[in-house]
């Protein structure tokens, strides 16, 4: 059985440990900017939560893509930045905000599940990240959360 990300925002504790892990693996540098999860601290709810790539079964970002750039590879919806040609139109149709542009190396920054190890899940000390089979309850509490992180989002960008 394949294994999806799963997120308890009740168990974050804001360490950012994962957006410190994410930037080190993928670009050899601490650099939270650049990093493929973002810790969202909403004040009003007093939470924090650790924003990632949900790997959509009907991914806009896939769909939106003029070169093809973006895949399906196993569980894992990735970026082949050999046809990348940088024109960002998946940062804007990626409905949670979940793709951003490293300005320096002029790359898309997308979660990729690390090639089936996320290290974000691998570091979080509290357990608010884990990489687990996908079970249909598992599925469904992802389902849930990514309609959370949507409205979240929506409340962020007022
Ligand atoms: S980047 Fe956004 S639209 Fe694309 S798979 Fe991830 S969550 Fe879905
Ligand atoms: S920025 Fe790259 S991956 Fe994103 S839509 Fe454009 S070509 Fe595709």
């Amino acid at each position: 059985m394949s294994k999806v990300l799963m997120i308890s925002p009740d168990k974050c504790i804001s360490c950012r440990t994962c957006e410190i892990i994410c930037s080190f693996t993928k670009d050899n540098e601490i650099n939270p900017k650049n990093s493929a999860v973002s810790v969202l601290t909403y004040e009003e709810a007093l939470i924090s939560v650790p924003i990632m790539c949900m790997h959509c079964e009907d991914a806009a970002c896939e769909k939106v893509c003029p070169v093809g750039a973006i895949k399906r590879v196993d569980n894992a919806v990735v970026v082949d930045h050999e046809k990348c040609i940088g024109c960002k139109m998946c940062i804007s149709a990626c409905p949670l905000g979940n793709i951003t542009f490293n300005s320096k190396q002029k790359k898309i920054v997308k979660c990729d599940l690390c090639g089936g190890d996320p290290q974000c899940a691998k570091f979080c000390p509290s357990g608010a990240i884990e990489y687990k089979e996908a079970t249909p309850n598992n599925l469904n509490r992802k389902k849930i959360i990514a309609e959370k992180f949507k409205e979240l989002f929506e409340e962020v960008e007022k």
